[in-house]
């Protein structure tokens, strides 16, 4: 793989464990790690000049629904609840296939990646007309994402007591099968992975005790980590409270949801005690305060889980509930919320680079990402702080408090996939377009 030269960075912000900052310095990249970081390295590689740039791992997103990207916005689901929400978007959400799965994925990796993301996580618990997780993996491999897809599920319908209705809901038996089909056929446990699968149950709402129970067994026995959505809101607690007669995280608890191989999205109810759970068992927290925010779900105490030890990361949640995939956005509003409820010392603008960074990476299993490292992954976004939002900073490090919401350049795996602002690996304006042609199509 070819050789790449990042030449006089202003600003290096490494987020390695010593958590140094470094300015003007190069980086080797080369076969897809960081080979060499230092003072006037010699050239012979294709170069990349940097100098008014800060330069930062890439970011990581742990949680999102990437075939939302088709239903952003839509009028009867913009101010309500989560359950109200869901209801609302099911019936469109059940007339979507494979090209839907394939094109809003596009889309929202794109968009990612625009944002500085070199490594995502998706949740898609649906598989209406044929979908299939696969649809996600291709879109995902043709961009050049490092990808982290969970094979979600539900499995109780209305007519169950359930929240979806029965047209969107599978067989337990089928789920499961379909789970060691895609560990088998796509998932990378070797470092520099671009390709991990998890299985990823929708929610305790939407699946049995049983389906919980076997998804751990399952995910241990291939060596795959779990996911799935926790404490959301004041309703979730309260439907965990009257159906399973304890707290969301005694739930998790019981049927073998905690540990380092699991994360939770979301945890905004968590209590302390539920705090010390994951604190100790190293449970990981994907965090989404602009999702939280849009469906007025609270504030999850990022603070506390960070003091007492629980790994978090940043998600920026579907984009149906966000409405935007930019990890910028999340970061800036992961900030200025626990300053809302903490003060305005809870949360520095490098802290929540080190969350949507390193700490994302932690929560992915991922100690080759998120930070740079010589040896680490070649992951690496560098943000061009001459424009107008870093204009009179005094700190133009401090991306979150002022600075550019999308990348100059991104590297994957030491591969350009975004220059001078342009996604280098697909024609977006074309996908673009394709995608408002489904939504039209689906609107009507
Ligand atoms: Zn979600």
């Amino acid at each position: 793989m070819a050789e790449i030269l990042i030449q006089n960075a202003s600003h290096v912000l490494t987020m390695d464990d010593a958590r140094r900052e470094m300015a003007g310095v190069d980086i080797r990249i080369k076969d897809g790690v960081i080979a060499e970081i230092g003072h006037g390295l010699a050239g012979g590689a294709e170069t990349v000049l940097a100098s008014g740039c800060v330069v930062t791992p890439g970011l990581v997103n742990t949680h999102h629904h990437l075939y939302q990207t088709l239903t952003r916005a839509v009028p009867g689901g913009q101010d309500a609840l989560l359950f109200g929400w869901l209801q609302t978007l099911y019936p469109i959400w059940s007339r979507f296939g494979p090209d839907e799965m394939f094109i809003s994925a596009q889309v929202g990796l794109a968009e990612l990646m625009l944002s500085g993301c070199t490594l995502t996580s998706d949740h898609l618990y649906l598989f209406p007309n044929g979908a299939r997780l696969d649809d996600t993996i291709d879109a995902a491999a043709e961009i050049g994402m490092r990808f982290h897809p969970t094979r979600g599920a539900m499995s109780i319908g209305e007519s169950d007591g359930g929240l979806p209705p029965d047209m969107l809901v599978e067989r337990e038996e089928d789920i499961l099968n379909d789970a060691i089909r895609l560990v088998d056929r796509f998932h990378d446990a070797s470092e520099g992975s671009m390709c991990r699968v998890g299985v990823a149950p929708c929610s305790p709402f939407s699946v049995s005790r049983d389906l919980m129970r076997d998804a751990a067994i399952l995910a241990r026995d291939k060596g795959v980590m779990l996911h799935t959505h926790l404490a959301e809101n004041d309703e979730d607690i309260a439907y965990s409270l009257e159906k399973f007669g304890c707290r969301p995280g005694q739930y998790a608890e019981d049927l073998g949801w905690t540990g380092d191989d699991v994360w939770h999205a979301h945890c905004v109810k968590l209590d302390g005690q539920e705090i010390d759970l994951f604190a100790r068992s190293k449970t990981g927290v994907a965090h989404c305060p602009c999702s939280n925010c849009r469906l007025g779900s609270g504030i999850a105490p990022v603070r506390a889980m960070r003091d007492a030890g629980v790994p978090v990361g940043l998600g920026v949640d579907g984009s149906a509930s966000n409405d935007a995939g930019n990890l910028v956005l999340e970061a800036r509003q992961s900030m200025l919320l626990q300053r809302v409820s903490q003060g305005a010392d809870a949360m520095s603008a490098r802290e929540a680079l080190e969350i949507a960074t390193r700490g994302g990476a932690e929560v992915l299993g991922r100690s080759d990402c998120g930070q740079i490292a010589v040896g680490k992954r070649a992951d690496l976004a560098i943000w061009d702080v001459t424009g107008i939002e870093s204009a009179g900073s005094w700190d133009p490090a401090a991306i979150f408090l002022a600075g550019p919401t999308q990348v100059r350049d991104l590297f994957i795996e030491g591969r350009q996939v975004v220059r001078d602002g342009i996604v280098t690996t697909l024609d977006l304006p074309k996908v673009i377009e394709r995608q408002n042609e489904m939504a039209q199509k689906l609107a009507s």
